[in-house]
């Protein structure tokens, strides 16, 4: 497993990637532009190249975030084009940046219904992919269930990235807080969930998971992370996850709420205490 957090790319992306380092994260997350905007970003491709040897050095692993705004399964013309062209230029820039993957939220049905907003996702998945043959997954990640958003089961999303004509370059990012909100699992029903995972064949292209406690409770389908420990799911809970075999080596990413990135490195720390078995608090 390789657990980290993420990590601000506002100076950089060699900078973030010292960073992830100096945190003592063995993988990290940056976003690709400004997650509120869709502006198109400048790369600074030396800077990149700096970055991506320093990760290949030291073993770290890239994990790429899209913007939150883009919705997949709009059914307005221009949101639509502005997405798909978007996270065309995002998938380029995970790429430059050496990610493994660039997680991209799942659709908003916009009152349209589930059916005709999976059938729109699938649309934009398709444009998205059409003519990307790069490294770098788009990775769909599974969703709290806040108003109208698709992707909360993992059947749902094993559904999707089969409906569409790409699926060798989907992949999935799992958030715990997120399924935890959408009643996906909990502490009782963890066996079941990653029983669902192989079954389904979601494992096989399960490539991040972003570690998130949850501020609201269980199937309450509002998306607030907490720190580890410290919210709904628990210590306990979430522990499973970094003593289950099949998720070995897999990047284990925080999300959780810090005033400054600093904050990350203790509980970076505070995992590898969980996984080890002697947390000391
Ligand atoms: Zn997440
Ligand atoms: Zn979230």
């Amino acid at each position: 497993m390789k657990l980290g957090c993420h990590i601000s790319v506002a100076k950089g992306f060699s900078k973030a990637s010292f960073q992830a380092a100096e945190l003592g994260a063995a993988s990290f997350q940056v976003f690709t532009k400004n997650p509120r905007g869709l502006r198109p970003k400048k790369v600074d491709y030396a800077d990149a190249e700096k970055g991506v040897a320093f990760c290949r050095e030291k073993g770290i692993t890239l994990v790429a975030h899209t913007p939150y705004i883009t919705n997949l399964s709009t059914p307005k013309v221009d949101l639509h084009e502005v997405t798909v062209r978007s996270i065309k230029e995002d998938l380029h820039i995970a790429e430059t940046y050496g990610a493994i993957g660039a997680v991209v939220h799942c659709g908003k049905h916009v009152g349209e219904g589930e059916e005709e907003g999976t059938r729109r996702m699938v649309e934009t998945l398709n444009e998205i992919l059409a003519d990307y043959d790069g490294d770098t997954l788009l990775l769909l990640e599974n969703t709290a269930g806040q108003g109208t958003e698709l992707g909360l089961k993992i059947e749902d999303l094993v559904k999707i990235r089969e409906a569409t004509d790409y699926p060798e370059k989907i992949g999935f990012c799992f958030d715990t807080c997120h399924g935890f909100a959408a009643g996906a699992w909990n502490l009782p029903t963890f066996d079941e969930l990653i029983e669902k995972m192989e079954e389904t064949g979601y494992l096989k292209s399960l490539i991040a998971i972003h570690f998130n406690d949850s501020k609201a409770p269980y199937e309450s389908r509002k998306d607030r992370h907490e720190k580890i420990g410290k919210g709904e799911i628990g210590a306990e809970a979430l522990t499973r996850f970094l003593h289950c075999e099949q998720l070995e080596g897999i990047p284990i990413i925080l999300e959780t709420p810090v005033e400054k990135e600093e904050e990350y490195a203790e509980e970076i720390q505070y995992l590898h205490q969980l996984k080890e078995g002697t947390p000391a608090h």
